[in-house]
């Protein structure tokens, strides 16, 4: 790989040293009320003589708080002499987003899983990418990205991993998502527009950690079910990556494995007005079976436009907010893995 150009953040913490070392890494940013000043991005790393690193990151997008809040957990419980290796916690990824809740930056409007692999001089959110990309991922040999769905949507809490053409990283990243223990577990192949090579997984692809991602719960809310999913699946993840003992590893039931495809996968709403949905988290669905009804107030005597499933599946993932533009995800499904995919 070609030497890529130094990020200008600046981490205020040893990285190499044994030790708990707390503190943040520095991102300048000159404005009208602080023309010297710099964004103060929270980290946190553990580390314990050589052996792997697990990069725990959080706030990506900054209205998604399971995540955020198991990493603050985790920063005063865990004590780095029972560790062999390393772990880093960065739970304000997007730190201005996540500072005002927001899945964006108030900043630069910036989607920081949809950056990478950002710029050394870019924006704020470009400057993030950048420095995860290339400072952080090639520290770690695990990394897990805690999401949950927002301000727009609502998960069953979720594992999931990104179907790699490589069937020895496959099967890593299939043992991954397997010890986190989430009741739901996907694959996913793309195919709704996420633009793979600008997310977190293009940027691990690139730099070589396997990675593990969350959906937990979401609608802008906390749900303590998931939080305790997020907790449990860390600590596995930790125990697997051999970075805590065996005598760590939290049981759990095992994970429903499912997929998630292409458009036919999704349910977008074709017209703008107020969504009624007609089923609901974990439901069982069948193609041509409908999925909600669009009203108009505006207009009431207008005829209301019901939606459809174009395919069979569980429903994953629903929007919240009643209010829909046309455009707007209202549900996505998922599909039972077959044998072929089980690795
Ligand atoms: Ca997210």
């Amino acid at each position: 790989m070609s030497n890529p150009d130094p990020s200008e953040l600046v981490p205020q913490v040893d990285f190499e040293t044994d030790g708990r070392h707390e503190g943040f890494v520095r991102l300048f940013h000159s404005t009208h009320a602080s023309a010297y000043g710099f964004l103060p991005i929270p980290v946190v790393v553990f580390r314990n003589g050589n052996g792997p690193t697990a990069l725990l990151m959080a706030g990506s997008h900054g209205d998604e708080f399971e995540g955020q809040i198991a990493l603050c957990k985790l920063a005063k419980s865990l004590d780095y002499r029972g560790l062999h290796g390393r772990v880093i916690l960065f739970p304000m990824a997007n730190f201005p987003a996540a500072s005002a809740g927001l899945r964006t930056s108030p900043i630069d409007n910036g989607n920081l899983n949809r950056c990478y692999p950002g710029r050394p001089n870019g924006t704020v959110t470009e400057q993030i990418a950048y420095f995860i990309e290339h400072v952080l991922l090639p520290k770690a040999d695990v990394v897990c990205d805690l999401h949950s769905g927002g301000s727009s949507l609502q998960y069953l809490p979720s594992a999931l991993i990104r179907r790699c053409p490589d069937p020895d990283r496959y099967a890593l990243h299939l043992s991954l998502l397997r010890a986190f223990g989430a009741p739901h577990a996907y694959i996913t192949g793309g195919g709704n527009g996420t633009g793979a090579q600008q997310t977190l997984r293009g940027a691990a692809e690139r730099q070589g950690p396997l990675l593990i991602g969350t959906e937990l719960g979401g609608g802008n809310t906390v749900s303590s079910d998931a939080l305790r999913i997020a907790e449990r699946g860390i600590c596995n993840v930790l125990v697997h990556a051999g970075i805590l003992p065996e005598s760590m590893q939290v049981a759990a039931p095992p994970s429903r494995l499912l997929e998630v495809g292409g458009p036919e996968y999704f349910v977008y709403a074709g017209e703008t007005g107020v969504f009624e949905p007609r089923c609901d988290l974990g439901d069982p669905v069948s193609k041509g079976q409908l999925s909600g009804t669009i009203h108009f107030p505006e207009t009431p005597g207008k005829p209301a436009v019901d939606q459809y499933f174009a395919r069979d599946g569980t429903v994953l993932c629903k929007r919240v907010p009643g209010r829909t533009t046309r455009g707007d995800c209202l549900f996505h499904l998922g599909s039972e893995l077959s044998g072929d995919d089980l690795g």
